[in-house]
């Protein structure tokens, strides 16, 4: 939790919008359960729902409220992949990276099943487009199309050329851009909260307001608040940028970076569709990238600015309406109505981390900015992984991460360097 930060939820459009305020009761007194799992983001609530579908006995202690970090706050990008499939087969070899390749597939899948099967009120819309500003990023569109089609992905792919951009997004800042109608956008607090009122339905318990202080590892595991205990057979760390020094031992391995986003009043129907005519979910290619869609409710949802020095931007709106502009000059007059940011953890290898301490705790961690996704195959290798057995949990359990001694506050420059390196080379 950053210095300051309420322990209800920041005053995002998602939290204005939700389908429901959760409120669940503080964690009191002694429990005991099959799995206990901390944090109530994503990676969290689909972990208890595959172990609740399971018949497992979880209980889940959440700080602040369901869906109070990055994943009631984020884009709400729905885009699958988990992994650069290529970097794992040069480590690992062919049949590592066709692993990660499905279940890079597999992810996108989970929620959307959820979805249909709990009946998730969460604005699923389908289509998905990556815009190029540069030669170089027209050019991987064309690999990029090209290596779909070999490996006969399941979903439709379109490469647009710079005459037909207009047609998916009004800007005369993009010369060219690639649609993939399997990934699209969605609303991701109520995505999250429909999660967990499922699996609470099937049994699991579900506490806020309930910081976790102390993990007793070991033969007898236990989770310790202020106030409660719960003594559990397994303990699945789900904190991700927000853990802290919860688990010292993982802080050094991430780097909570800022990412901040902008809602606009509702947009009359005519601005929207001239802004983004086939409304999809739109991001460019660079590190420190732009994205962008319209809500439900025709706002545009602006995000960006991906902040690695780990100080917030004094005024959020002000910070990103510049670049907003830049790309939709349409929207000098539009008046901002919500402001936030969240932080995203950072794994300096761009892979996310899984692991165990001490034989019954197991984490998971580092989805470095794209996670909407790849959370929910993380909650699917975490209750295989309380079964006894993950050939996927193995795997990443062998890459090694850089650790960053000091923790965040020593780690925020040298990332900050890294990313000035990947602009300058982007500029030139
Ligand atoms: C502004 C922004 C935009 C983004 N946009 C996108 C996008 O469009 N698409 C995409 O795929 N990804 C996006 N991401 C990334 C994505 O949101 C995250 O990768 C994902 O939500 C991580 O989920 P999580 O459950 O691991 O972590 P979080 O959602 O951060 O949840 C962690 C939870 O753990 C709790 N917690 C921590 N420590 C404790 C403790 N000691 N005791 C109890 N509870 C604890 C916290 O309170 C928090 O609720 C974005 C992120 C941000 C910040």
């Amino acid at each position: 939790m950053t210095v300051g930060e309420s322990r209800e939820h920041t005053a995002s459009y998602y939290a204005a919008t939700a389908n429901a305020a959760t409120d669940f009761p503080r964690l009191r007194g002694e429990h005991h359960c099959d799995v206990v799992v901390v944090g109530g983001g994503f990676t969290g609530v689909s972990t208890m729902l595959h172990l609740a579908e399971r018949g497992y006995d979880v209980v889940l202690v959440e700080a602040n409220r369901l869906g109070w970090g990055a994943s009631g706050r984020n884009g709400g990008q729905l885009i699958d992949g988990f992994v650069n499939d290529d970097r794992i087969e040069k480590r690992f070899g062919k049949s590592a990276a066709e692993m990660t390749h499905r279940m890079g597939l597999e992810c996108r899948n989970i929620v959307v099943k959820r979805i249909e099967q709990y009946g998730i009120d969460c604005d699923l819309t389908y289509g998905f487009i990556d815009l190029a500003l540069r030669p170089a990023d027209v050019k991987e569109f064309a690999e990029r199309a090209e290596e779909y089609a070999r490996s006969q992905y399941p979903h439709e792919i379109r490469v647009v050329p710079k005459d037909d951009v207009p047609k998916h997004v009004g800007s005369k800042s993009y010369i060219g851009g690639l649609i993939n109608m399997g990934n699209g956008h969605l609303h991701p607090l109520n995505l999250c909260i429909g999660e967990a009122t499922a699996a609470i339905e099937l049994g699991a318990k579900v506490y806020e307001q309930s910081r976790v202080t102390r993990i007793h590892h070991g033969e007898k595991p236990r989770v310790d608040t202020d106030t409660g205990r719960v003594h559990a057979g397994k303990i699945i760390l789900a904190g991700n940028a927000y853990l802290g020094r919860t688990e010292p031992k993982l802080s050094g391995y991430v780097i909570p970076a800022g990412s901040y986003m902008m809602a606009t009043e509702p947009l009359s129907e005519a601005l929207a569709s001239e802004l983004l005519p086939t409304n999809m979910a739109c991001c460019d290619q660079r590190s420190a990238l732009d994205y962008f869609r319209l809500s439900a409710d025709g706002r545009m949802l602006w995000g960006g600015l991906c902040n690695y020095s780990g100080r917030r931007p004094k005024n959020i709106a002000d910070s990103l309406r510049p670049s907003m502009l830049k790309v939709f000059p349409q929207l000098a007059d539009a008046r901002i109505d919500y402001q936030w940011g969240g932080n995203i953890a950072i794994s300096i290898n761009r892979i996310p981390q899984f692991g165990r301490i001490k034989g019954n705790t197991y984490y998971i961690q580092g989805y470095s900015g794209h996670g909407v996704a790849p959370t929910h195959i993380a909650g699917k290798i975490m209750a295989d992984i309380v079964g006894g057995d993950s050939e996927e949990f193995d795997l990443f359990a062998r890459v090694k991460h850089w650790y960053l001694p000091g923790g965040k506050w020593f780690a925020n420059p040298a990332v900050a360097l890294g990313m000035l390196y990947y602009r300058i080379k982007e500029l030139l």
